[in-house]
């Protein structure tokens, strides 16, 4: 999913990319893209402009962090706000302290409400929380008959009174039953229409006035965009909601609904539905959905350690020893620990956006290689890492440098050798910007 707005994403950060600076000029020309993608992804429009203009002023109040790109950072901000806006952290479903927790369901016909009243019903019970369904659609019979049925398959008991209850009357009494068993949380299944239509608002208002639920929780089919916006605010106006449940994010949505609800109504995504079957609802991560949205790889968590890691000085240094050909082995080891710091080297990898996938072996022999490199440079003497002529034209220091990391002679370090040595005319010819650092890193 979203793939149509990370991929809109990406080409906005690639016009920061080879930049040095985040400027006036080159943000103008992001967030252009970035608007686009969110029109594309059928983002509510008011939603779009109040997030730009929120990107737009912590991207221009950005410090230039060193030895990260400006689309690094610029993704970072974006990221941010997606998580801002769409609720930073997961908000659980309420839990009244007197039982029964009175949950309402709302929305239209076909969002998914029923199956949803299902879902909570089951994720309760993995919770050790007891539930009883309540099902107060008796416009469609066939409602009722879907309930009864979901709650035999998940062991959860279902209160109805046929088609021919006034639904209030229906809802009341179902959370007396629920009062009077003991349950922990009754969700009461409400009828939807295929459109807002006033009887529904009319009745569903009534029932709330009647239940005094803990929670509303609209139910809203993340395949609806656009709409979800005029949905939601009509919902809240006229009910009160008290939170979302997304639905069909399994489907080939584009991702705009899960952006609109919380902005418009002030009240967070609490679950999402990914799929027909029962099981499948999960609760509602933001930041997680910020990430999928952005698809780039874990460039975030990158940007954040650089951000502790690296000090601006030092990296300026490490700079000028690289454009300089002062670049030794001492400066070599410094930027291998600073790796590590960073996490494990595959962590790091895996990190980088672009990156073709690694298997595991494949990152475990690197590892073990970049150990292996570390236990020579500490077999060298302060003057061989200074100077690493010295080891190329030093049979004699390269053996015992090699016996020093634990190997029988000296091919190993002959061969690190030659390959610092290519490594650093390439860092030359590079010459420029960007995170000073082993090749095949970010940046450069
Ligand atoms: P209601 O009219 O709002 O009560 O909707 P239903 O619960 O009857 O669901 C309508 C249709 O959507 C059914 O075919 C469900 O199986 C399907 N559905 C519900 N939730 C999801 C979901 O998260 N993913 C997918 N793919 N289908 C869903």
């Amino acid at each position: 999913m979203f793939d149509a707005l990370s991929e809109r994403l990406e080409s906005a950060w690639k016009k920061l990319r080879g930049q040095d600076r985040i400027s006036h000029a080159n943000i103008q020309e992001a967030l252009k893209e970035v608007r686009r993608a969110l029109l594309e992804a059928d983002v509510n429009l008011q939603v779009i402009k109040d997030f730009i203009a929120q990107v737009e002023t912590k991207a221009q109040g950005a410090e230039v962090i060193a030895g990260v790109r400006p689309d690094q950072q610029f993704i970072k901000i974006v990221y941010d706000e997606l998580a801002v806006v769409m609720g930073e952290t997961n908000a659980p479903l309420a839990h009244s302290a007197t039982a029964p927790t009175i949950v309402l369901m709302a929305g239209l016909q076909g969002t998914g409400k029923t199956t949803a009243a299902a879902k909570l019903a089951l994720h309760l019970r993995k919770e050790n929380r007891s539930a009883m369904l309540v099902a107060t659609d008796v416009y469609r019979p066939a409602a009722i008959d879907q309930l009864v049925t979901l709650g035999k398959q998940i062991e959860v008991p279902v209160f109805e009174l046929g088609s021919d209850a006034d639904p209030v009357e229906i809802a009341r009494q179902g959370v007396e039953r629920a009062k009077a068993e003991g349950i922990d949380t009754v969700i009461i299944d409400t009828a939807g229409r295929l459109q807002i239509d006033r009887d529904m608002m009319a009745e569903l208002a009534r029932i709330k006035q009647t239940v005094q639920p803990h929670e509303v929780l609209l139910v809203v089919d993340a395949m609806t965009g656009q709409e979800a916006a005029n949905l939601t605010r009509t919902f809240h106006e006229q009910i009160g909601i008290t939170g979302a449940i997304l639905t069909k994010m399994d489907g080939d949505t584009r991702g705009g609904a899960a952006l609109s609800v919380r902005q418009i109504s002030g009240q967070p995504i609490k679950f999402i539905g990914t799929g027909e079957k029962v099981d499948a609802l999960q609760p509602f991560y933001p930041d997680r959905l910020a990430q999928r949205i952005l698809g780039m790889g874990d460039v975030l968590t990158l940007v954040e350690k650089a951000q502790e890691q690296i000090d601006f000085t030092d990296a300026q240094k490490m700079q000028e020893k690289i454009l300089s050909a002062k670049f030794d082995f001492t400066d070599f080891l410094k930027q291998m620990r600073l790796m590590k710091n960073m996490g494990s080297f595959g962590g790091l990898l895996k990190m980088l956006p672009g990156m073709p996938k690694i298997s595991d072996k494949q990152l475990q022999e690197a590892e073990v290689k970049l150990k292996q490199t570390e236990a020579m440079i500490n077999s060298m003497t302060a003057e061989e890492r200074r100077n690493p002529e010295l080891l190329a034209s030093s049979p004699s220091r390269r053996l015992r440098i090699g016996r020093g990391a634990g190997y029988k002679n000296d091919s190993e370090v002959t061969k690190l050798v030659a390959d610092f040595q290519k490594m650093r005319n390439l860092m030359q010819q590079m010459g420029q910007g960007g995170l000073p650092g082993m090749p095949g890193m970010a940046g450069g």
